[in-house]
């Protein structure tokens, strides 16, 4: 197997029912390499009728050739699909790179656990079942079917495209889903690398598809009767409109969405790990993952330590190619959005943030979309930076004065994506992981991740649960069958049963 990273122009079409196809109005568009601002591929933009094509062929493979496999059958085809990723991953990591800017060693490191999601699923796929359910009835046997929910649109986004994507497409597919797949048109290379790995692995034709294009596509994705369920990650504002096109077909949705993640550092925390998990939180990935510990909320007595050492560190982040082995923090991944990082900067300067550090472009990187790191001190609530998702390397920290007060702030949020807890007091750390409004709570660690752990947001940062055994869930619906034991002459047929 292969992945092209050498080609220095490709041009993709979707790949709908097992084939290569143009766009039906011949519409294309071309991705930008954010580190060199140089368009590096075509890709077909979408439109209705391939959109409708694609689920079609979804359709014809949901209730035709897949559904004769067995179980144990599409946990074999899952687990060939894991092996495939795993021998051209380090080739995946540098289509990903060039696609969305974010560090090659990150990519890596992502492409190497990428299989562990597809033998999770794998080994699953022939665990999923319903259950014996008694009833007030001895002659009555009541059971469930846990059946796949048929077509999945899935919509994801440009930061961790093939991540993201094997969130939903691995579940879909071990609970007998087929899938129709749409990502960014910032990073869609990865996605159609991903399709010969797919066919190669052994799936029928239609049902793995990806169709390109900007968000007229996602929502006719969304929209269309014929998609069965919707599995969308991306920006907070961007959901609630997908989930208002699946409602209108009654579609099941799971929605990822934004988040404002708190970190907590207690004085009583160990400040070395503190340090780097807030830097970890917020400058890994240049702050473009929806983790992001973007508000670091630290205790009165620590306050300016803490501030100094986050600086002191970040001062020294080497910023630059992210193909090189060495960088630390690279572009972000379109020109609009480093003008939206820099928009909200400028908001909270003018709202009075003190700022610490950065605030502007790197001197020197001026072919692609690079942002300095940067920290806002003495935050307030009422401040747009505490508020809003920037999603970009922007830190802000504010004080607190005890663990109440901590909890307060760290909850006065509209999201509940994550959040982290720096403490080596055990019982605080369990007390205000209780409390804390967040679908995923790390203490003393940040950004840890894995397919066996349920992973989703409270509030405005989503709908629903992906990973872990739980999100298989949202890819079944349940069917619940009676049937009648007794030999006994049927009785009044106008009292219920
Ligand atoms: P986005 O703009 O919401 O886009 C996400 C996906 O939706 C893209 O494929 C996009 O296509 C498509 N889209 C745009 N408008 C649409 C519409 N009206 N209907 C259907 N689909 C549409 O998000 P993003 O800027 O790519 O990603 C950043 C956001 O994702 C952040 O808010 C981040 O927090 C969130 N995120 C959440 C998670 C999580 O697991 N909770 C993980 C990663 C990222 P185009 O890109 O082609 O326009």
């Amino acid at each position: 197997v292969s992945v092209s990273t050498e080609r220095p122009f490709k041009r993709y079409g979707h790949y709908i029912g097992g084939e290569w196809r143009r766009a039906a109005t011949e519409e294309t568009f071309e991705s930008v390499n954010p580190a060199t601002g140089e368009a590096w591929y075509q890709a077909a933009q979408g439109g209705d009728a391939d959109v409708d094509r694609a689920v079609r062929a979804a359709r014809a493979a949901f209730e035709g050739v897949w559904s004769e496999h067995t179980p144990l059958q599409r946990g074999k085809l899952l687990r060939n699909l894991g092996d495939l990723i795993a021998e051209v991953g380090d080739d995946l990591a540098i289509v990903e790179t060039r696609d969305n800017g974010k560090l090659i060693r990150e990519m890596r490191g992502q492409m190497r656990s990428l299989p562990e999601w597809f033998y999770y699923f794998s080994g699953a796929a022939d665990k999923i079942h319903g259950e014996t359910i008694p009833t007030p009835t001895r002659e009555i046997l009541n059971y469930t079917l846990r059946e796949p929910v048929g077509v999945v649109g899935a919509i994801t986004p440009w930061n961790s495209p093939l991540l993201l994507t094997a969130l939903k497409l691995a579940p879909a597919l071990a609970a007998g889903n087929t899938i129709v797949i749409k990502p960014s048109e910032h990073a869609s290379a990865s996605i159609l690398e991903l399709m010969p790995l797919v066919e190669r692995a052994g799936f029928p034709p239609g049902v793995v598809n990806a169709i390109t294009g900007d968000g007229r596509t996602g929502h006719a994705l969304a929209a269309h009767p014929g998609v069965d369920k919707v599995a969308f990650t991306g920006g907070t504002e961007t959901g609630r409109r997908v989930g208002v096109a699946a409602m209108e077909h009654l579609a099941p949705i799971t929605l990822e969405l934004g988040g404002k993640s708190p970190q907590l550092v207690f004085s009583d925390a160990d400040l070395d790990a503190a340090t780097f998990g807030i830097i970890a939180g917020v400058f890994a990935a240049a702050g473009q993952t929806c983790v992001a510990g973007s508000r670091a909320l630290v205790q009165h007595s620590v306050y300016e330590e803490v501030i100094d050492r986050v600086a002191e560190r970040t001062e020294r982040i080497r910023i630059g190619d992210p193909l090189e082995d060495d960088t630390e923090l690279g572009p972000l991944a379109f020109k609009e959005h480093r003008e939206r990082v820099a928009a909200h900067v400028a908001v909270a300067e003018s709202e009075g943030g003190r700022l610490v550090l950065g605030g502007k472009q790197p001197p020197g990187l001026d072919q692609g979309w690079f942002y300095e790191p940067t920290i806002f001190a003495d935050l307030s609530p009422r401040m747009s930076l505490f508020r809003n998702e920037v999603f970009g390397p922007v830190l802000g920290v504010l004080p607190f004065k005890d663990e109440d007060e901590a909890v307060e702030i760290a909850n006065d949020t509209r999201y509940g994506l994550a959040a982290g807890i720096w403490t080596q007091n055990l019982p605080r750390a369990h007390r205000v992981a209780a409390k804390l409004r967040a679908g995923t709570v790390w203490i003393n660690t940040y950004r840890t991740l894995a397919p066996s752990s349920p992973f989703g947001g409270f509030g405005d940062s989503g709908i629903g649960k992906e990973n872990g055994l739980e999100v298989l869930r949202e890819y079944t619906r349940l069917k619940s069958v009676w049937v009648n034991t007794s030999s006994a002459p049927p009785g009044d047929p106008f009292v219920l049963r």
